[in-house]
């Protein structure tokens, strides 16, 4: 059997965004800078995408921004709401130990910059307190950032109570949304949030593009200086059949939403619930305020990495923390941040599953995690110092 379970690293393209896209590979190939009939024709194409997917999200075309994915998006939404503080004197920003490296790095070259940054810690199920942000709101304060639903353990995040603060206390309020735009019910007329982020590949669209929403008064800042095109916030000449497939692609996901999340839900259930027989293992993550396609355990006396490649031996892609983490050594602050010990954090496994995936693969995942800890675990020495008592079990 071979069990695609990455899809929070990225998804495979819906045949329909790949239907909507091959005419721009192919015959609709103007430029939408061009005034004549091929460029208009490209031009129509990507306004058409932009509207569908206000509509998706109930906000309006121009406060879509099209961007080369989730991370220039984040950069992108930082950036401004900073060039925005700077002018009134504010330089105090307020995220949280949790956020995504686009977020956590733009964060740091900004401190580089001058500013101070606020990173508020999480509970232990990995949630934002949004009392601690409203504690740390001051006088300075431009930005708050919090993602919507974190990529690793999957915890959705209270966006409309943290909004509502930062709109009480008049600071911009950006959420990096790459996880849940496209699987979690969005609704920006009602939601508290200026700035979102989003990326295509996440919800079965093209890689290389995804889109900022900035609502209405909103000044964006461009990071890529050049010509007019995103109307002077975004220079370069757009990724026009991407963008027509991201449109699809998140049309398709919305509408399949309600029925998705009730499959994976059910599913997610029993992938917890038989992973959690296997001895000394922890769920990372609130059990319920989570994706509906999250799984994410952590298994005392072994390492993510092996089990990792025995597992896709077995056919199973998963991963352990983040694809972007991985090839380092340092086990991931996300786990680090919900209190998980070092040596526990390193035996982390997270399986994020596609709206395909069947209950016979949960089987198949559940039977295969556990011969292959314990296989592992049959030669790590740490496991045989647990088992003798010279070091006590954390989990
Ligand atoms: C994937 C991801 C990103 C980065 O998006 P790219 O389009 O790959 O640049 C940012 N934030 C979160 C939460 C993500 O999951």
């Amino acid at each position: 059997m071979e069990i695609y379970a990455d899809n929070a690293a990225t998804t495979k393209m819906s045949r329909a965004a790949i239907d909507a896209m091959l005419p721009f590979l192919d015959t609709v190939y103007g430029n939408p800078s061009s005034l004549h009939f091929a460029g208009q024709q490209a031009k129509d194409a990507l306004e058409n995408a932009r509207l569908t997917i206000a509509r998706c999200l109930r906000a309006t075309p121009k406060e879509i921004t099209f961007t080369s994915g989730g991370s220039e998006a984040d950069n992108q939404a930082i950036r401004s709401a900073a060039a925005i503080g700077r002018l009134s004197g504010k330089r105090h920003i307020v995220s949280d130990a949790i956020e995504h490296h686009a977020v956590l790095h733009t964060l740091k070259a900004l401190e580089r910059e001058g500013f101070e940054v606020t990173l508020l810690p999480v509970s232990a199920n990995g949630i934002v307190d949004p009392a601690a942000v409203e504690a740390a709101i001051r006088e300075d304060t431009c930005l708050v950032t919090v993602m919507y639903a974190n990529n690793e353990i999957g915890t959705i995040q209270p966006i409309e109570e943290i909004g509502n603060i930062c709109r009480a206390h008049g600071v911009l309020f950006h959420t990096d949304a790459v996880q849940a735009v496209g699987h979690l019910p969005i609704d920006l007329s009602a939601l508290p949030v200026d700035l979102l982020s989003a990326s295509a590949h996440k919800f079965h669209g093209p890689k290389g593009v995804g889109f900022l929403y900035a609502r209405k008064g909103v000044r964006l800042t461009p990071l890529i200086e050049g010509g007019a095109q995103e109307r002077g916030k975004r220079a370069g000449t757009e990724n026009v059949g991407a963008i027509v497939a991201m449109a699809v692609a998140l049309q398709e996901t919305i509408d399949a939403m309600p029925e998705t999340a009730k499959k994976l839900t059910a599913l997610r259930s029993r992938l917890i619930a038989g992973l959690s027989a296997i001895p000394h293992c922890a769920l990372n993550g609130d059990a319920e305020k989570r994706l509906p396609s999250n799984v994410n355990f952590c298994f005392e006396g072994i390492e993510g990495e092996s089990l990792l490649l025995l597992l896709d031996d077995r056919g199973i892609r998963a991963s352990s923390g983040s694809a972007c983490t991985s090839g380092s050594l340092d086990p991931s602050h996300v786990l680090l941040a919900i209190g998980r010990p070092h040596a526990v954090a390193h035996g982390s496994l997270r399986l994020s599953l596609g709206e395909d995936a069947t209950e016979e693969e949960m089987d198949y995942l559940i039977e295969n995690v556990a011969q292959v800890v314990s296989y592992l675990r049959g030669f790590s020495p740490v496991w045989r110092d647990l088992c003798a008592g010279k070091t006590p079990f954390l989990l």
